[in-house]
């Protein structure tokens, strides 16, 4: 007879209070600044946000069409941009290489690609040899990086020739103009770029990074390792902050590597570690090497107005500001050089009148049809031997030519008259006004 052993009871399991929320996830918020500057790195050039079209010799700034000629416009919005990013290295460090570079948003979009290529062969092709599924996660992954390329090597272009013009290139496969030789070499650059080289090119080749370093105070916003000392120290040395920084470099050693892009991963890895043992991480950002605080600070000192410099700093980029959108608005829309030719004193045509030769440029700037009406001021009877009045631009056309001023002779004792031209756009608010003179015989 067999007696039944009763069944031990089940040991309790002690269940730990649910782990709190974490408190950083600077990976998240960096991947949806990339979505916001990849978008607009893909429509400035389309939106003729910033772009500059070489072959045209035209500047496009906020969706204005500048000339080369507007050097004021082009010196304030070009000082504006490199303030802006000196300004942002100065008080926000490398911030700038972390959420809105596209060197570094392609970069890690591409190793995301790499791993997602790799994950779809080993779920797909659970059976194949290994040597298989390497061979299609390569193929998945460098046919998607090629069609990519072609894409991103187009929008970068594009920054230099008119996009509609590089689309028909790049349809005909044109290898053969300036315009399509360029498009192939870029494509094939950001190709080997996004495979080869991707954060590397950050800390070897690219200028900004030194100059940040260079820019950096005490008070520029850092990513910061900062642990107790000696036995309350907290780190578990798990390494998991130097697992996952892209950049290879260990945060614990310094918050001064060249390398650190500031990204934040390594922050979001320690607390997500340190969390589940009820700890809070040990890395942060910091304003300079200073502990973080737990009282809440003012605003702009979170922002990182926390000196009488950075109150400079806004004063300068307030100027250039001012100054890009005062020469903005004293901007004409058709540009008119009005100027004597005095190759020829003068001339007597054969019905009597008297002519001089003026220089004549008029320059649309805008994107329509717009016509110039140009009259004399000062000089009864006095008129530009023109083809028509008002002259009829295209848009972006320039008319420039020598035509003759003729006049009735007056026989007043003066060989000098002044006079003034004046040149009225549609839609401008005001004509130019030139003033010159018209020179006559004294006697017939
Ligand atoms: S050390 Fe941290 S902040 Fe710096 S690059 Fe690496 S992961 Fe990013
Ligand atoms: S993740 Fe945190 S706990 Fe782990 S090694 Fe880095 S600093 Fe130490």
């Amino acid at each position: 007879m067999s007696i039944q052993a009763e069944p031990a009871p089940k040991p309790k399991v002690e269940r730990l209070p649910p782990l709190p929320p974490a408190e950083t996830n600077y990976r998240r918020i960096r991947k949806r600044f990339h979505l916001g500057f990849f978008l607009a790195f893909v429509a400035a050039p389309f939106l003729n946000l910033m772009r500059f079209d070489i072959p045209r010799q035209r500047f496009y700034f906020a969706g204005f069409e500048l000339w080369i000629s507007e050097f004021a416009i082009i010196f304030f919005a070009l000082m504006l941009l490199m303030f802006i990013i000196a300004a942002s290295a100065i008080i926000h460090g490398r911030i700038y290489c972390s959420y809105a570079c596209p060197q570094m948003i392609f970069s890690e979009w591409s190793q995301s690609l790499e791993r997602w290529a790799k994950a779809q062969a080993q779920q797909r092709l659970k059976t194949a040899a290994p040597g298989t599924r390497k061979l299609v996660a390569n193929g998945l992954f460098y046919g998607l990086l090629a069609v990519a390329s072609v894409f991103l090597a187009f929008v970068f272009t594009s920054y230099f020739l008119e996009p509609r013009d590089l689309l028909g290139r790049l349809l005909h496969l044109d290898l053969i103009t300036v315009g399509g030789i360029t498009g192939a070499t870029v494509t094939i650059l950001t190709f080997l770029d996004l495979t080869l080289v991707r954060q590397k090119f950050c800390t070897s080749v690219c200028p900004y990074g030194y100059i940040q370093g260079m820019l950096q105070d005490k008070h520029t916003l850092l990513v910061s390792y900062q642990d107790g000392k000696d036995e309350a120290r907290d780190c578990i040395d798990c390494k998991k902050c130097v697992r996952v920084c892209e950049m290879e470099i260990d945060i614990r050693d310094s918050p001064f590597q060249i390398e650190c892009v500031h990204c934040g991963d390594c922050i979001d890895a320690c607390e997500d570690i340190l969390r589940k043992v009820g700890k809070p991480g040990l890395i942060h950002y910091t304003w300079g090497e200073r502990p973080k605080t737990a009282e809440r600070e003012a605003w702009y000192m979170r922002w990182g107005f926390r000196d009488a410099k950075r109150v400079a700093i806004l004063v300068i980029l307030a100027f250039y500001l001012g100054g890009l959108a005062l020469a903005l608005s004293l901007r004409r829309p058709v540009l008119v050089e009005i100027n004597p030719d005095r190759s020829v004193m003068f001339k007597v045509l054969p019905d009597g009148r008297i002519a001089n030769l003026i220089r004549l440029k008029l320059a649309n700037r805008t994107g329509r049809i717009t016509q110039v009406q140009l009259t004399v001021e000062g000089l009864a009877g006095a008129e530009l031997a023109l083809p028509g009045n008002p002259v009829v631009l295209k848009p972006g056309e320039t008319f420039e030519r020598t035509v003759e001023l003729r006049a009735p002779f007056v026989q007043d004792g003066q060989d000098v008259h002044h006079i003034r031209i004046l040149a009225k756009a549609d839609g401008a608010r005001s004509a130019d006004a030139e003033e010159m003179t018209f020179i006559m015989p004294l006697k017939r």
